[in-house]
């Protein structure tokens, strides 16, 4: 802000600072002058004050809250071409959008190929969640598992779970592109202390049946899976690959030539590997 010689004004200024009331500090010359224009009431112009903190605040809180998310790519619902995915329900992604399902504890699970969208999809759901007033925190399994590790072993791992403790929901992406070797349990530890106390959003190329490949155990396994799917919507992701279809596209309007649709190394390169699941080191 400008320096004044207006002692009023500067006084003003010294006790937002103090009252920590930047969004009005910012706003009240331009909003004092503009009430005078005006001829506003008293009431008018406090309102208009109240209303520029009130907006600044809001600001702030959803800039905190994207950047305590860390999602890897900026990405929204209304980029994601839903006609591309004829069996999601449209109606129903936007819903949860809404973060209603966070309030009622619900997760919500996204199954498909590599591709088809699932992490696209997550990252705008959540998106919109954050909007709706939910902390959220985006990771992938297999760095949740080594953060999981890490923690154990300094001996610090009840204080890490606890720190998750004021996340509305963990979204936790690319299950089963990696096994978690002995991850696996930590992770499973994870999601039960959430189980009807906070949300889960998981993305897996892997069907139910081969999320056993992950975690290396079948009682464990069968136990998450009972807890996770208690309360859970269901996403599946059925199609091609939508980077394939694009660079399918882009190649056939520049030189005519067709791709080969992706190996199982070529997408284990873009971390869509749906062969033997290597562990965590
Ligand atoms: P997955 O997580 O299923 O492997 P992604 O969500 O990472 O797939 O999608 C791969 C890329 O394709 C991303 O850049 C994503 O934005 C884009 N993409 C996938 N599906 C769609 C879609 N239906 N509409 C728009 N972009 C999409
Ligand atoms: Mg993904």
């Amino acid at each position: 802000m400008s320096a004044t010689t207006d002692p009023a004004q500067a006084l003003m200024d010294l006790y937002c600072r103090e009252l920590k009331l930047p969004g009005l500090r910012k706003a009240a010359p331009a909003v004092a002058r503009e009430a005078a224009e005006a001829n506003q009431s008293y009431t008018a112009f406090l309102t208009t004050c109240l209303a520029q903190e009130l907006t600044s605040r809001r600001e702030h809180r959803l800039a905190n809250r994207l950047a305590q998310a860390r999602f890897p790519a900026p990405k929204t619902l209304e980029s994601f071409d839903f006609l591309a995915v004829p069996d999601l329900p449209k109606a129903k992604v936007l819903t949860l959008a809404t973060g209603a399902f966070i309030r009622a504890h619900e997760n919500v699970i996204c199954l498909g190929n590599p591709g088809t969208g699932k992490t696209h999809t997550a990252i705008g759901l959540a998106l919109g969640c954050i909007q709706a007033g939910a902390r959220v925190r985006f990771i992938t399994a297999v760095a949740l598992a080594q953060e999981l590790l890490a923690a154990q072993q300094d001996y610090r791992l009840p204080r890490y779970l606890k720190s998750w403790q004021n996340v509305d929901l963990v979204v936790i992406d690319e299950l089963g592109y990696l096994g978690l070797g002995p991850g696996g349990p930590l992770l499973f530890q994870f999601c039960a202390e959430r189980y009807e106390r906070g949300s889960l959003l998981i993305t897996s190329n892997l069907d139910f049946s081969r999320w056993i490949e992950v975690f290396g155990d079948p009682s464990l396994t069968a136990a998450l899976l009972d807890r996770l799917t208690h309360h859970a919507h269901v996403l599946l992701f059925r199609g091609e690959s939508y980077r394939f279809r694009e660079s399918h596209e882009r190649l056939q309007e520049g030189t005519g030539q067709l791709p080969q649709p992706p190996t199982p190394s070529a997408t284990a390169a873009e971390g869509g590997s749906d062969g033997p699941i290597p562990p965590v080191a």
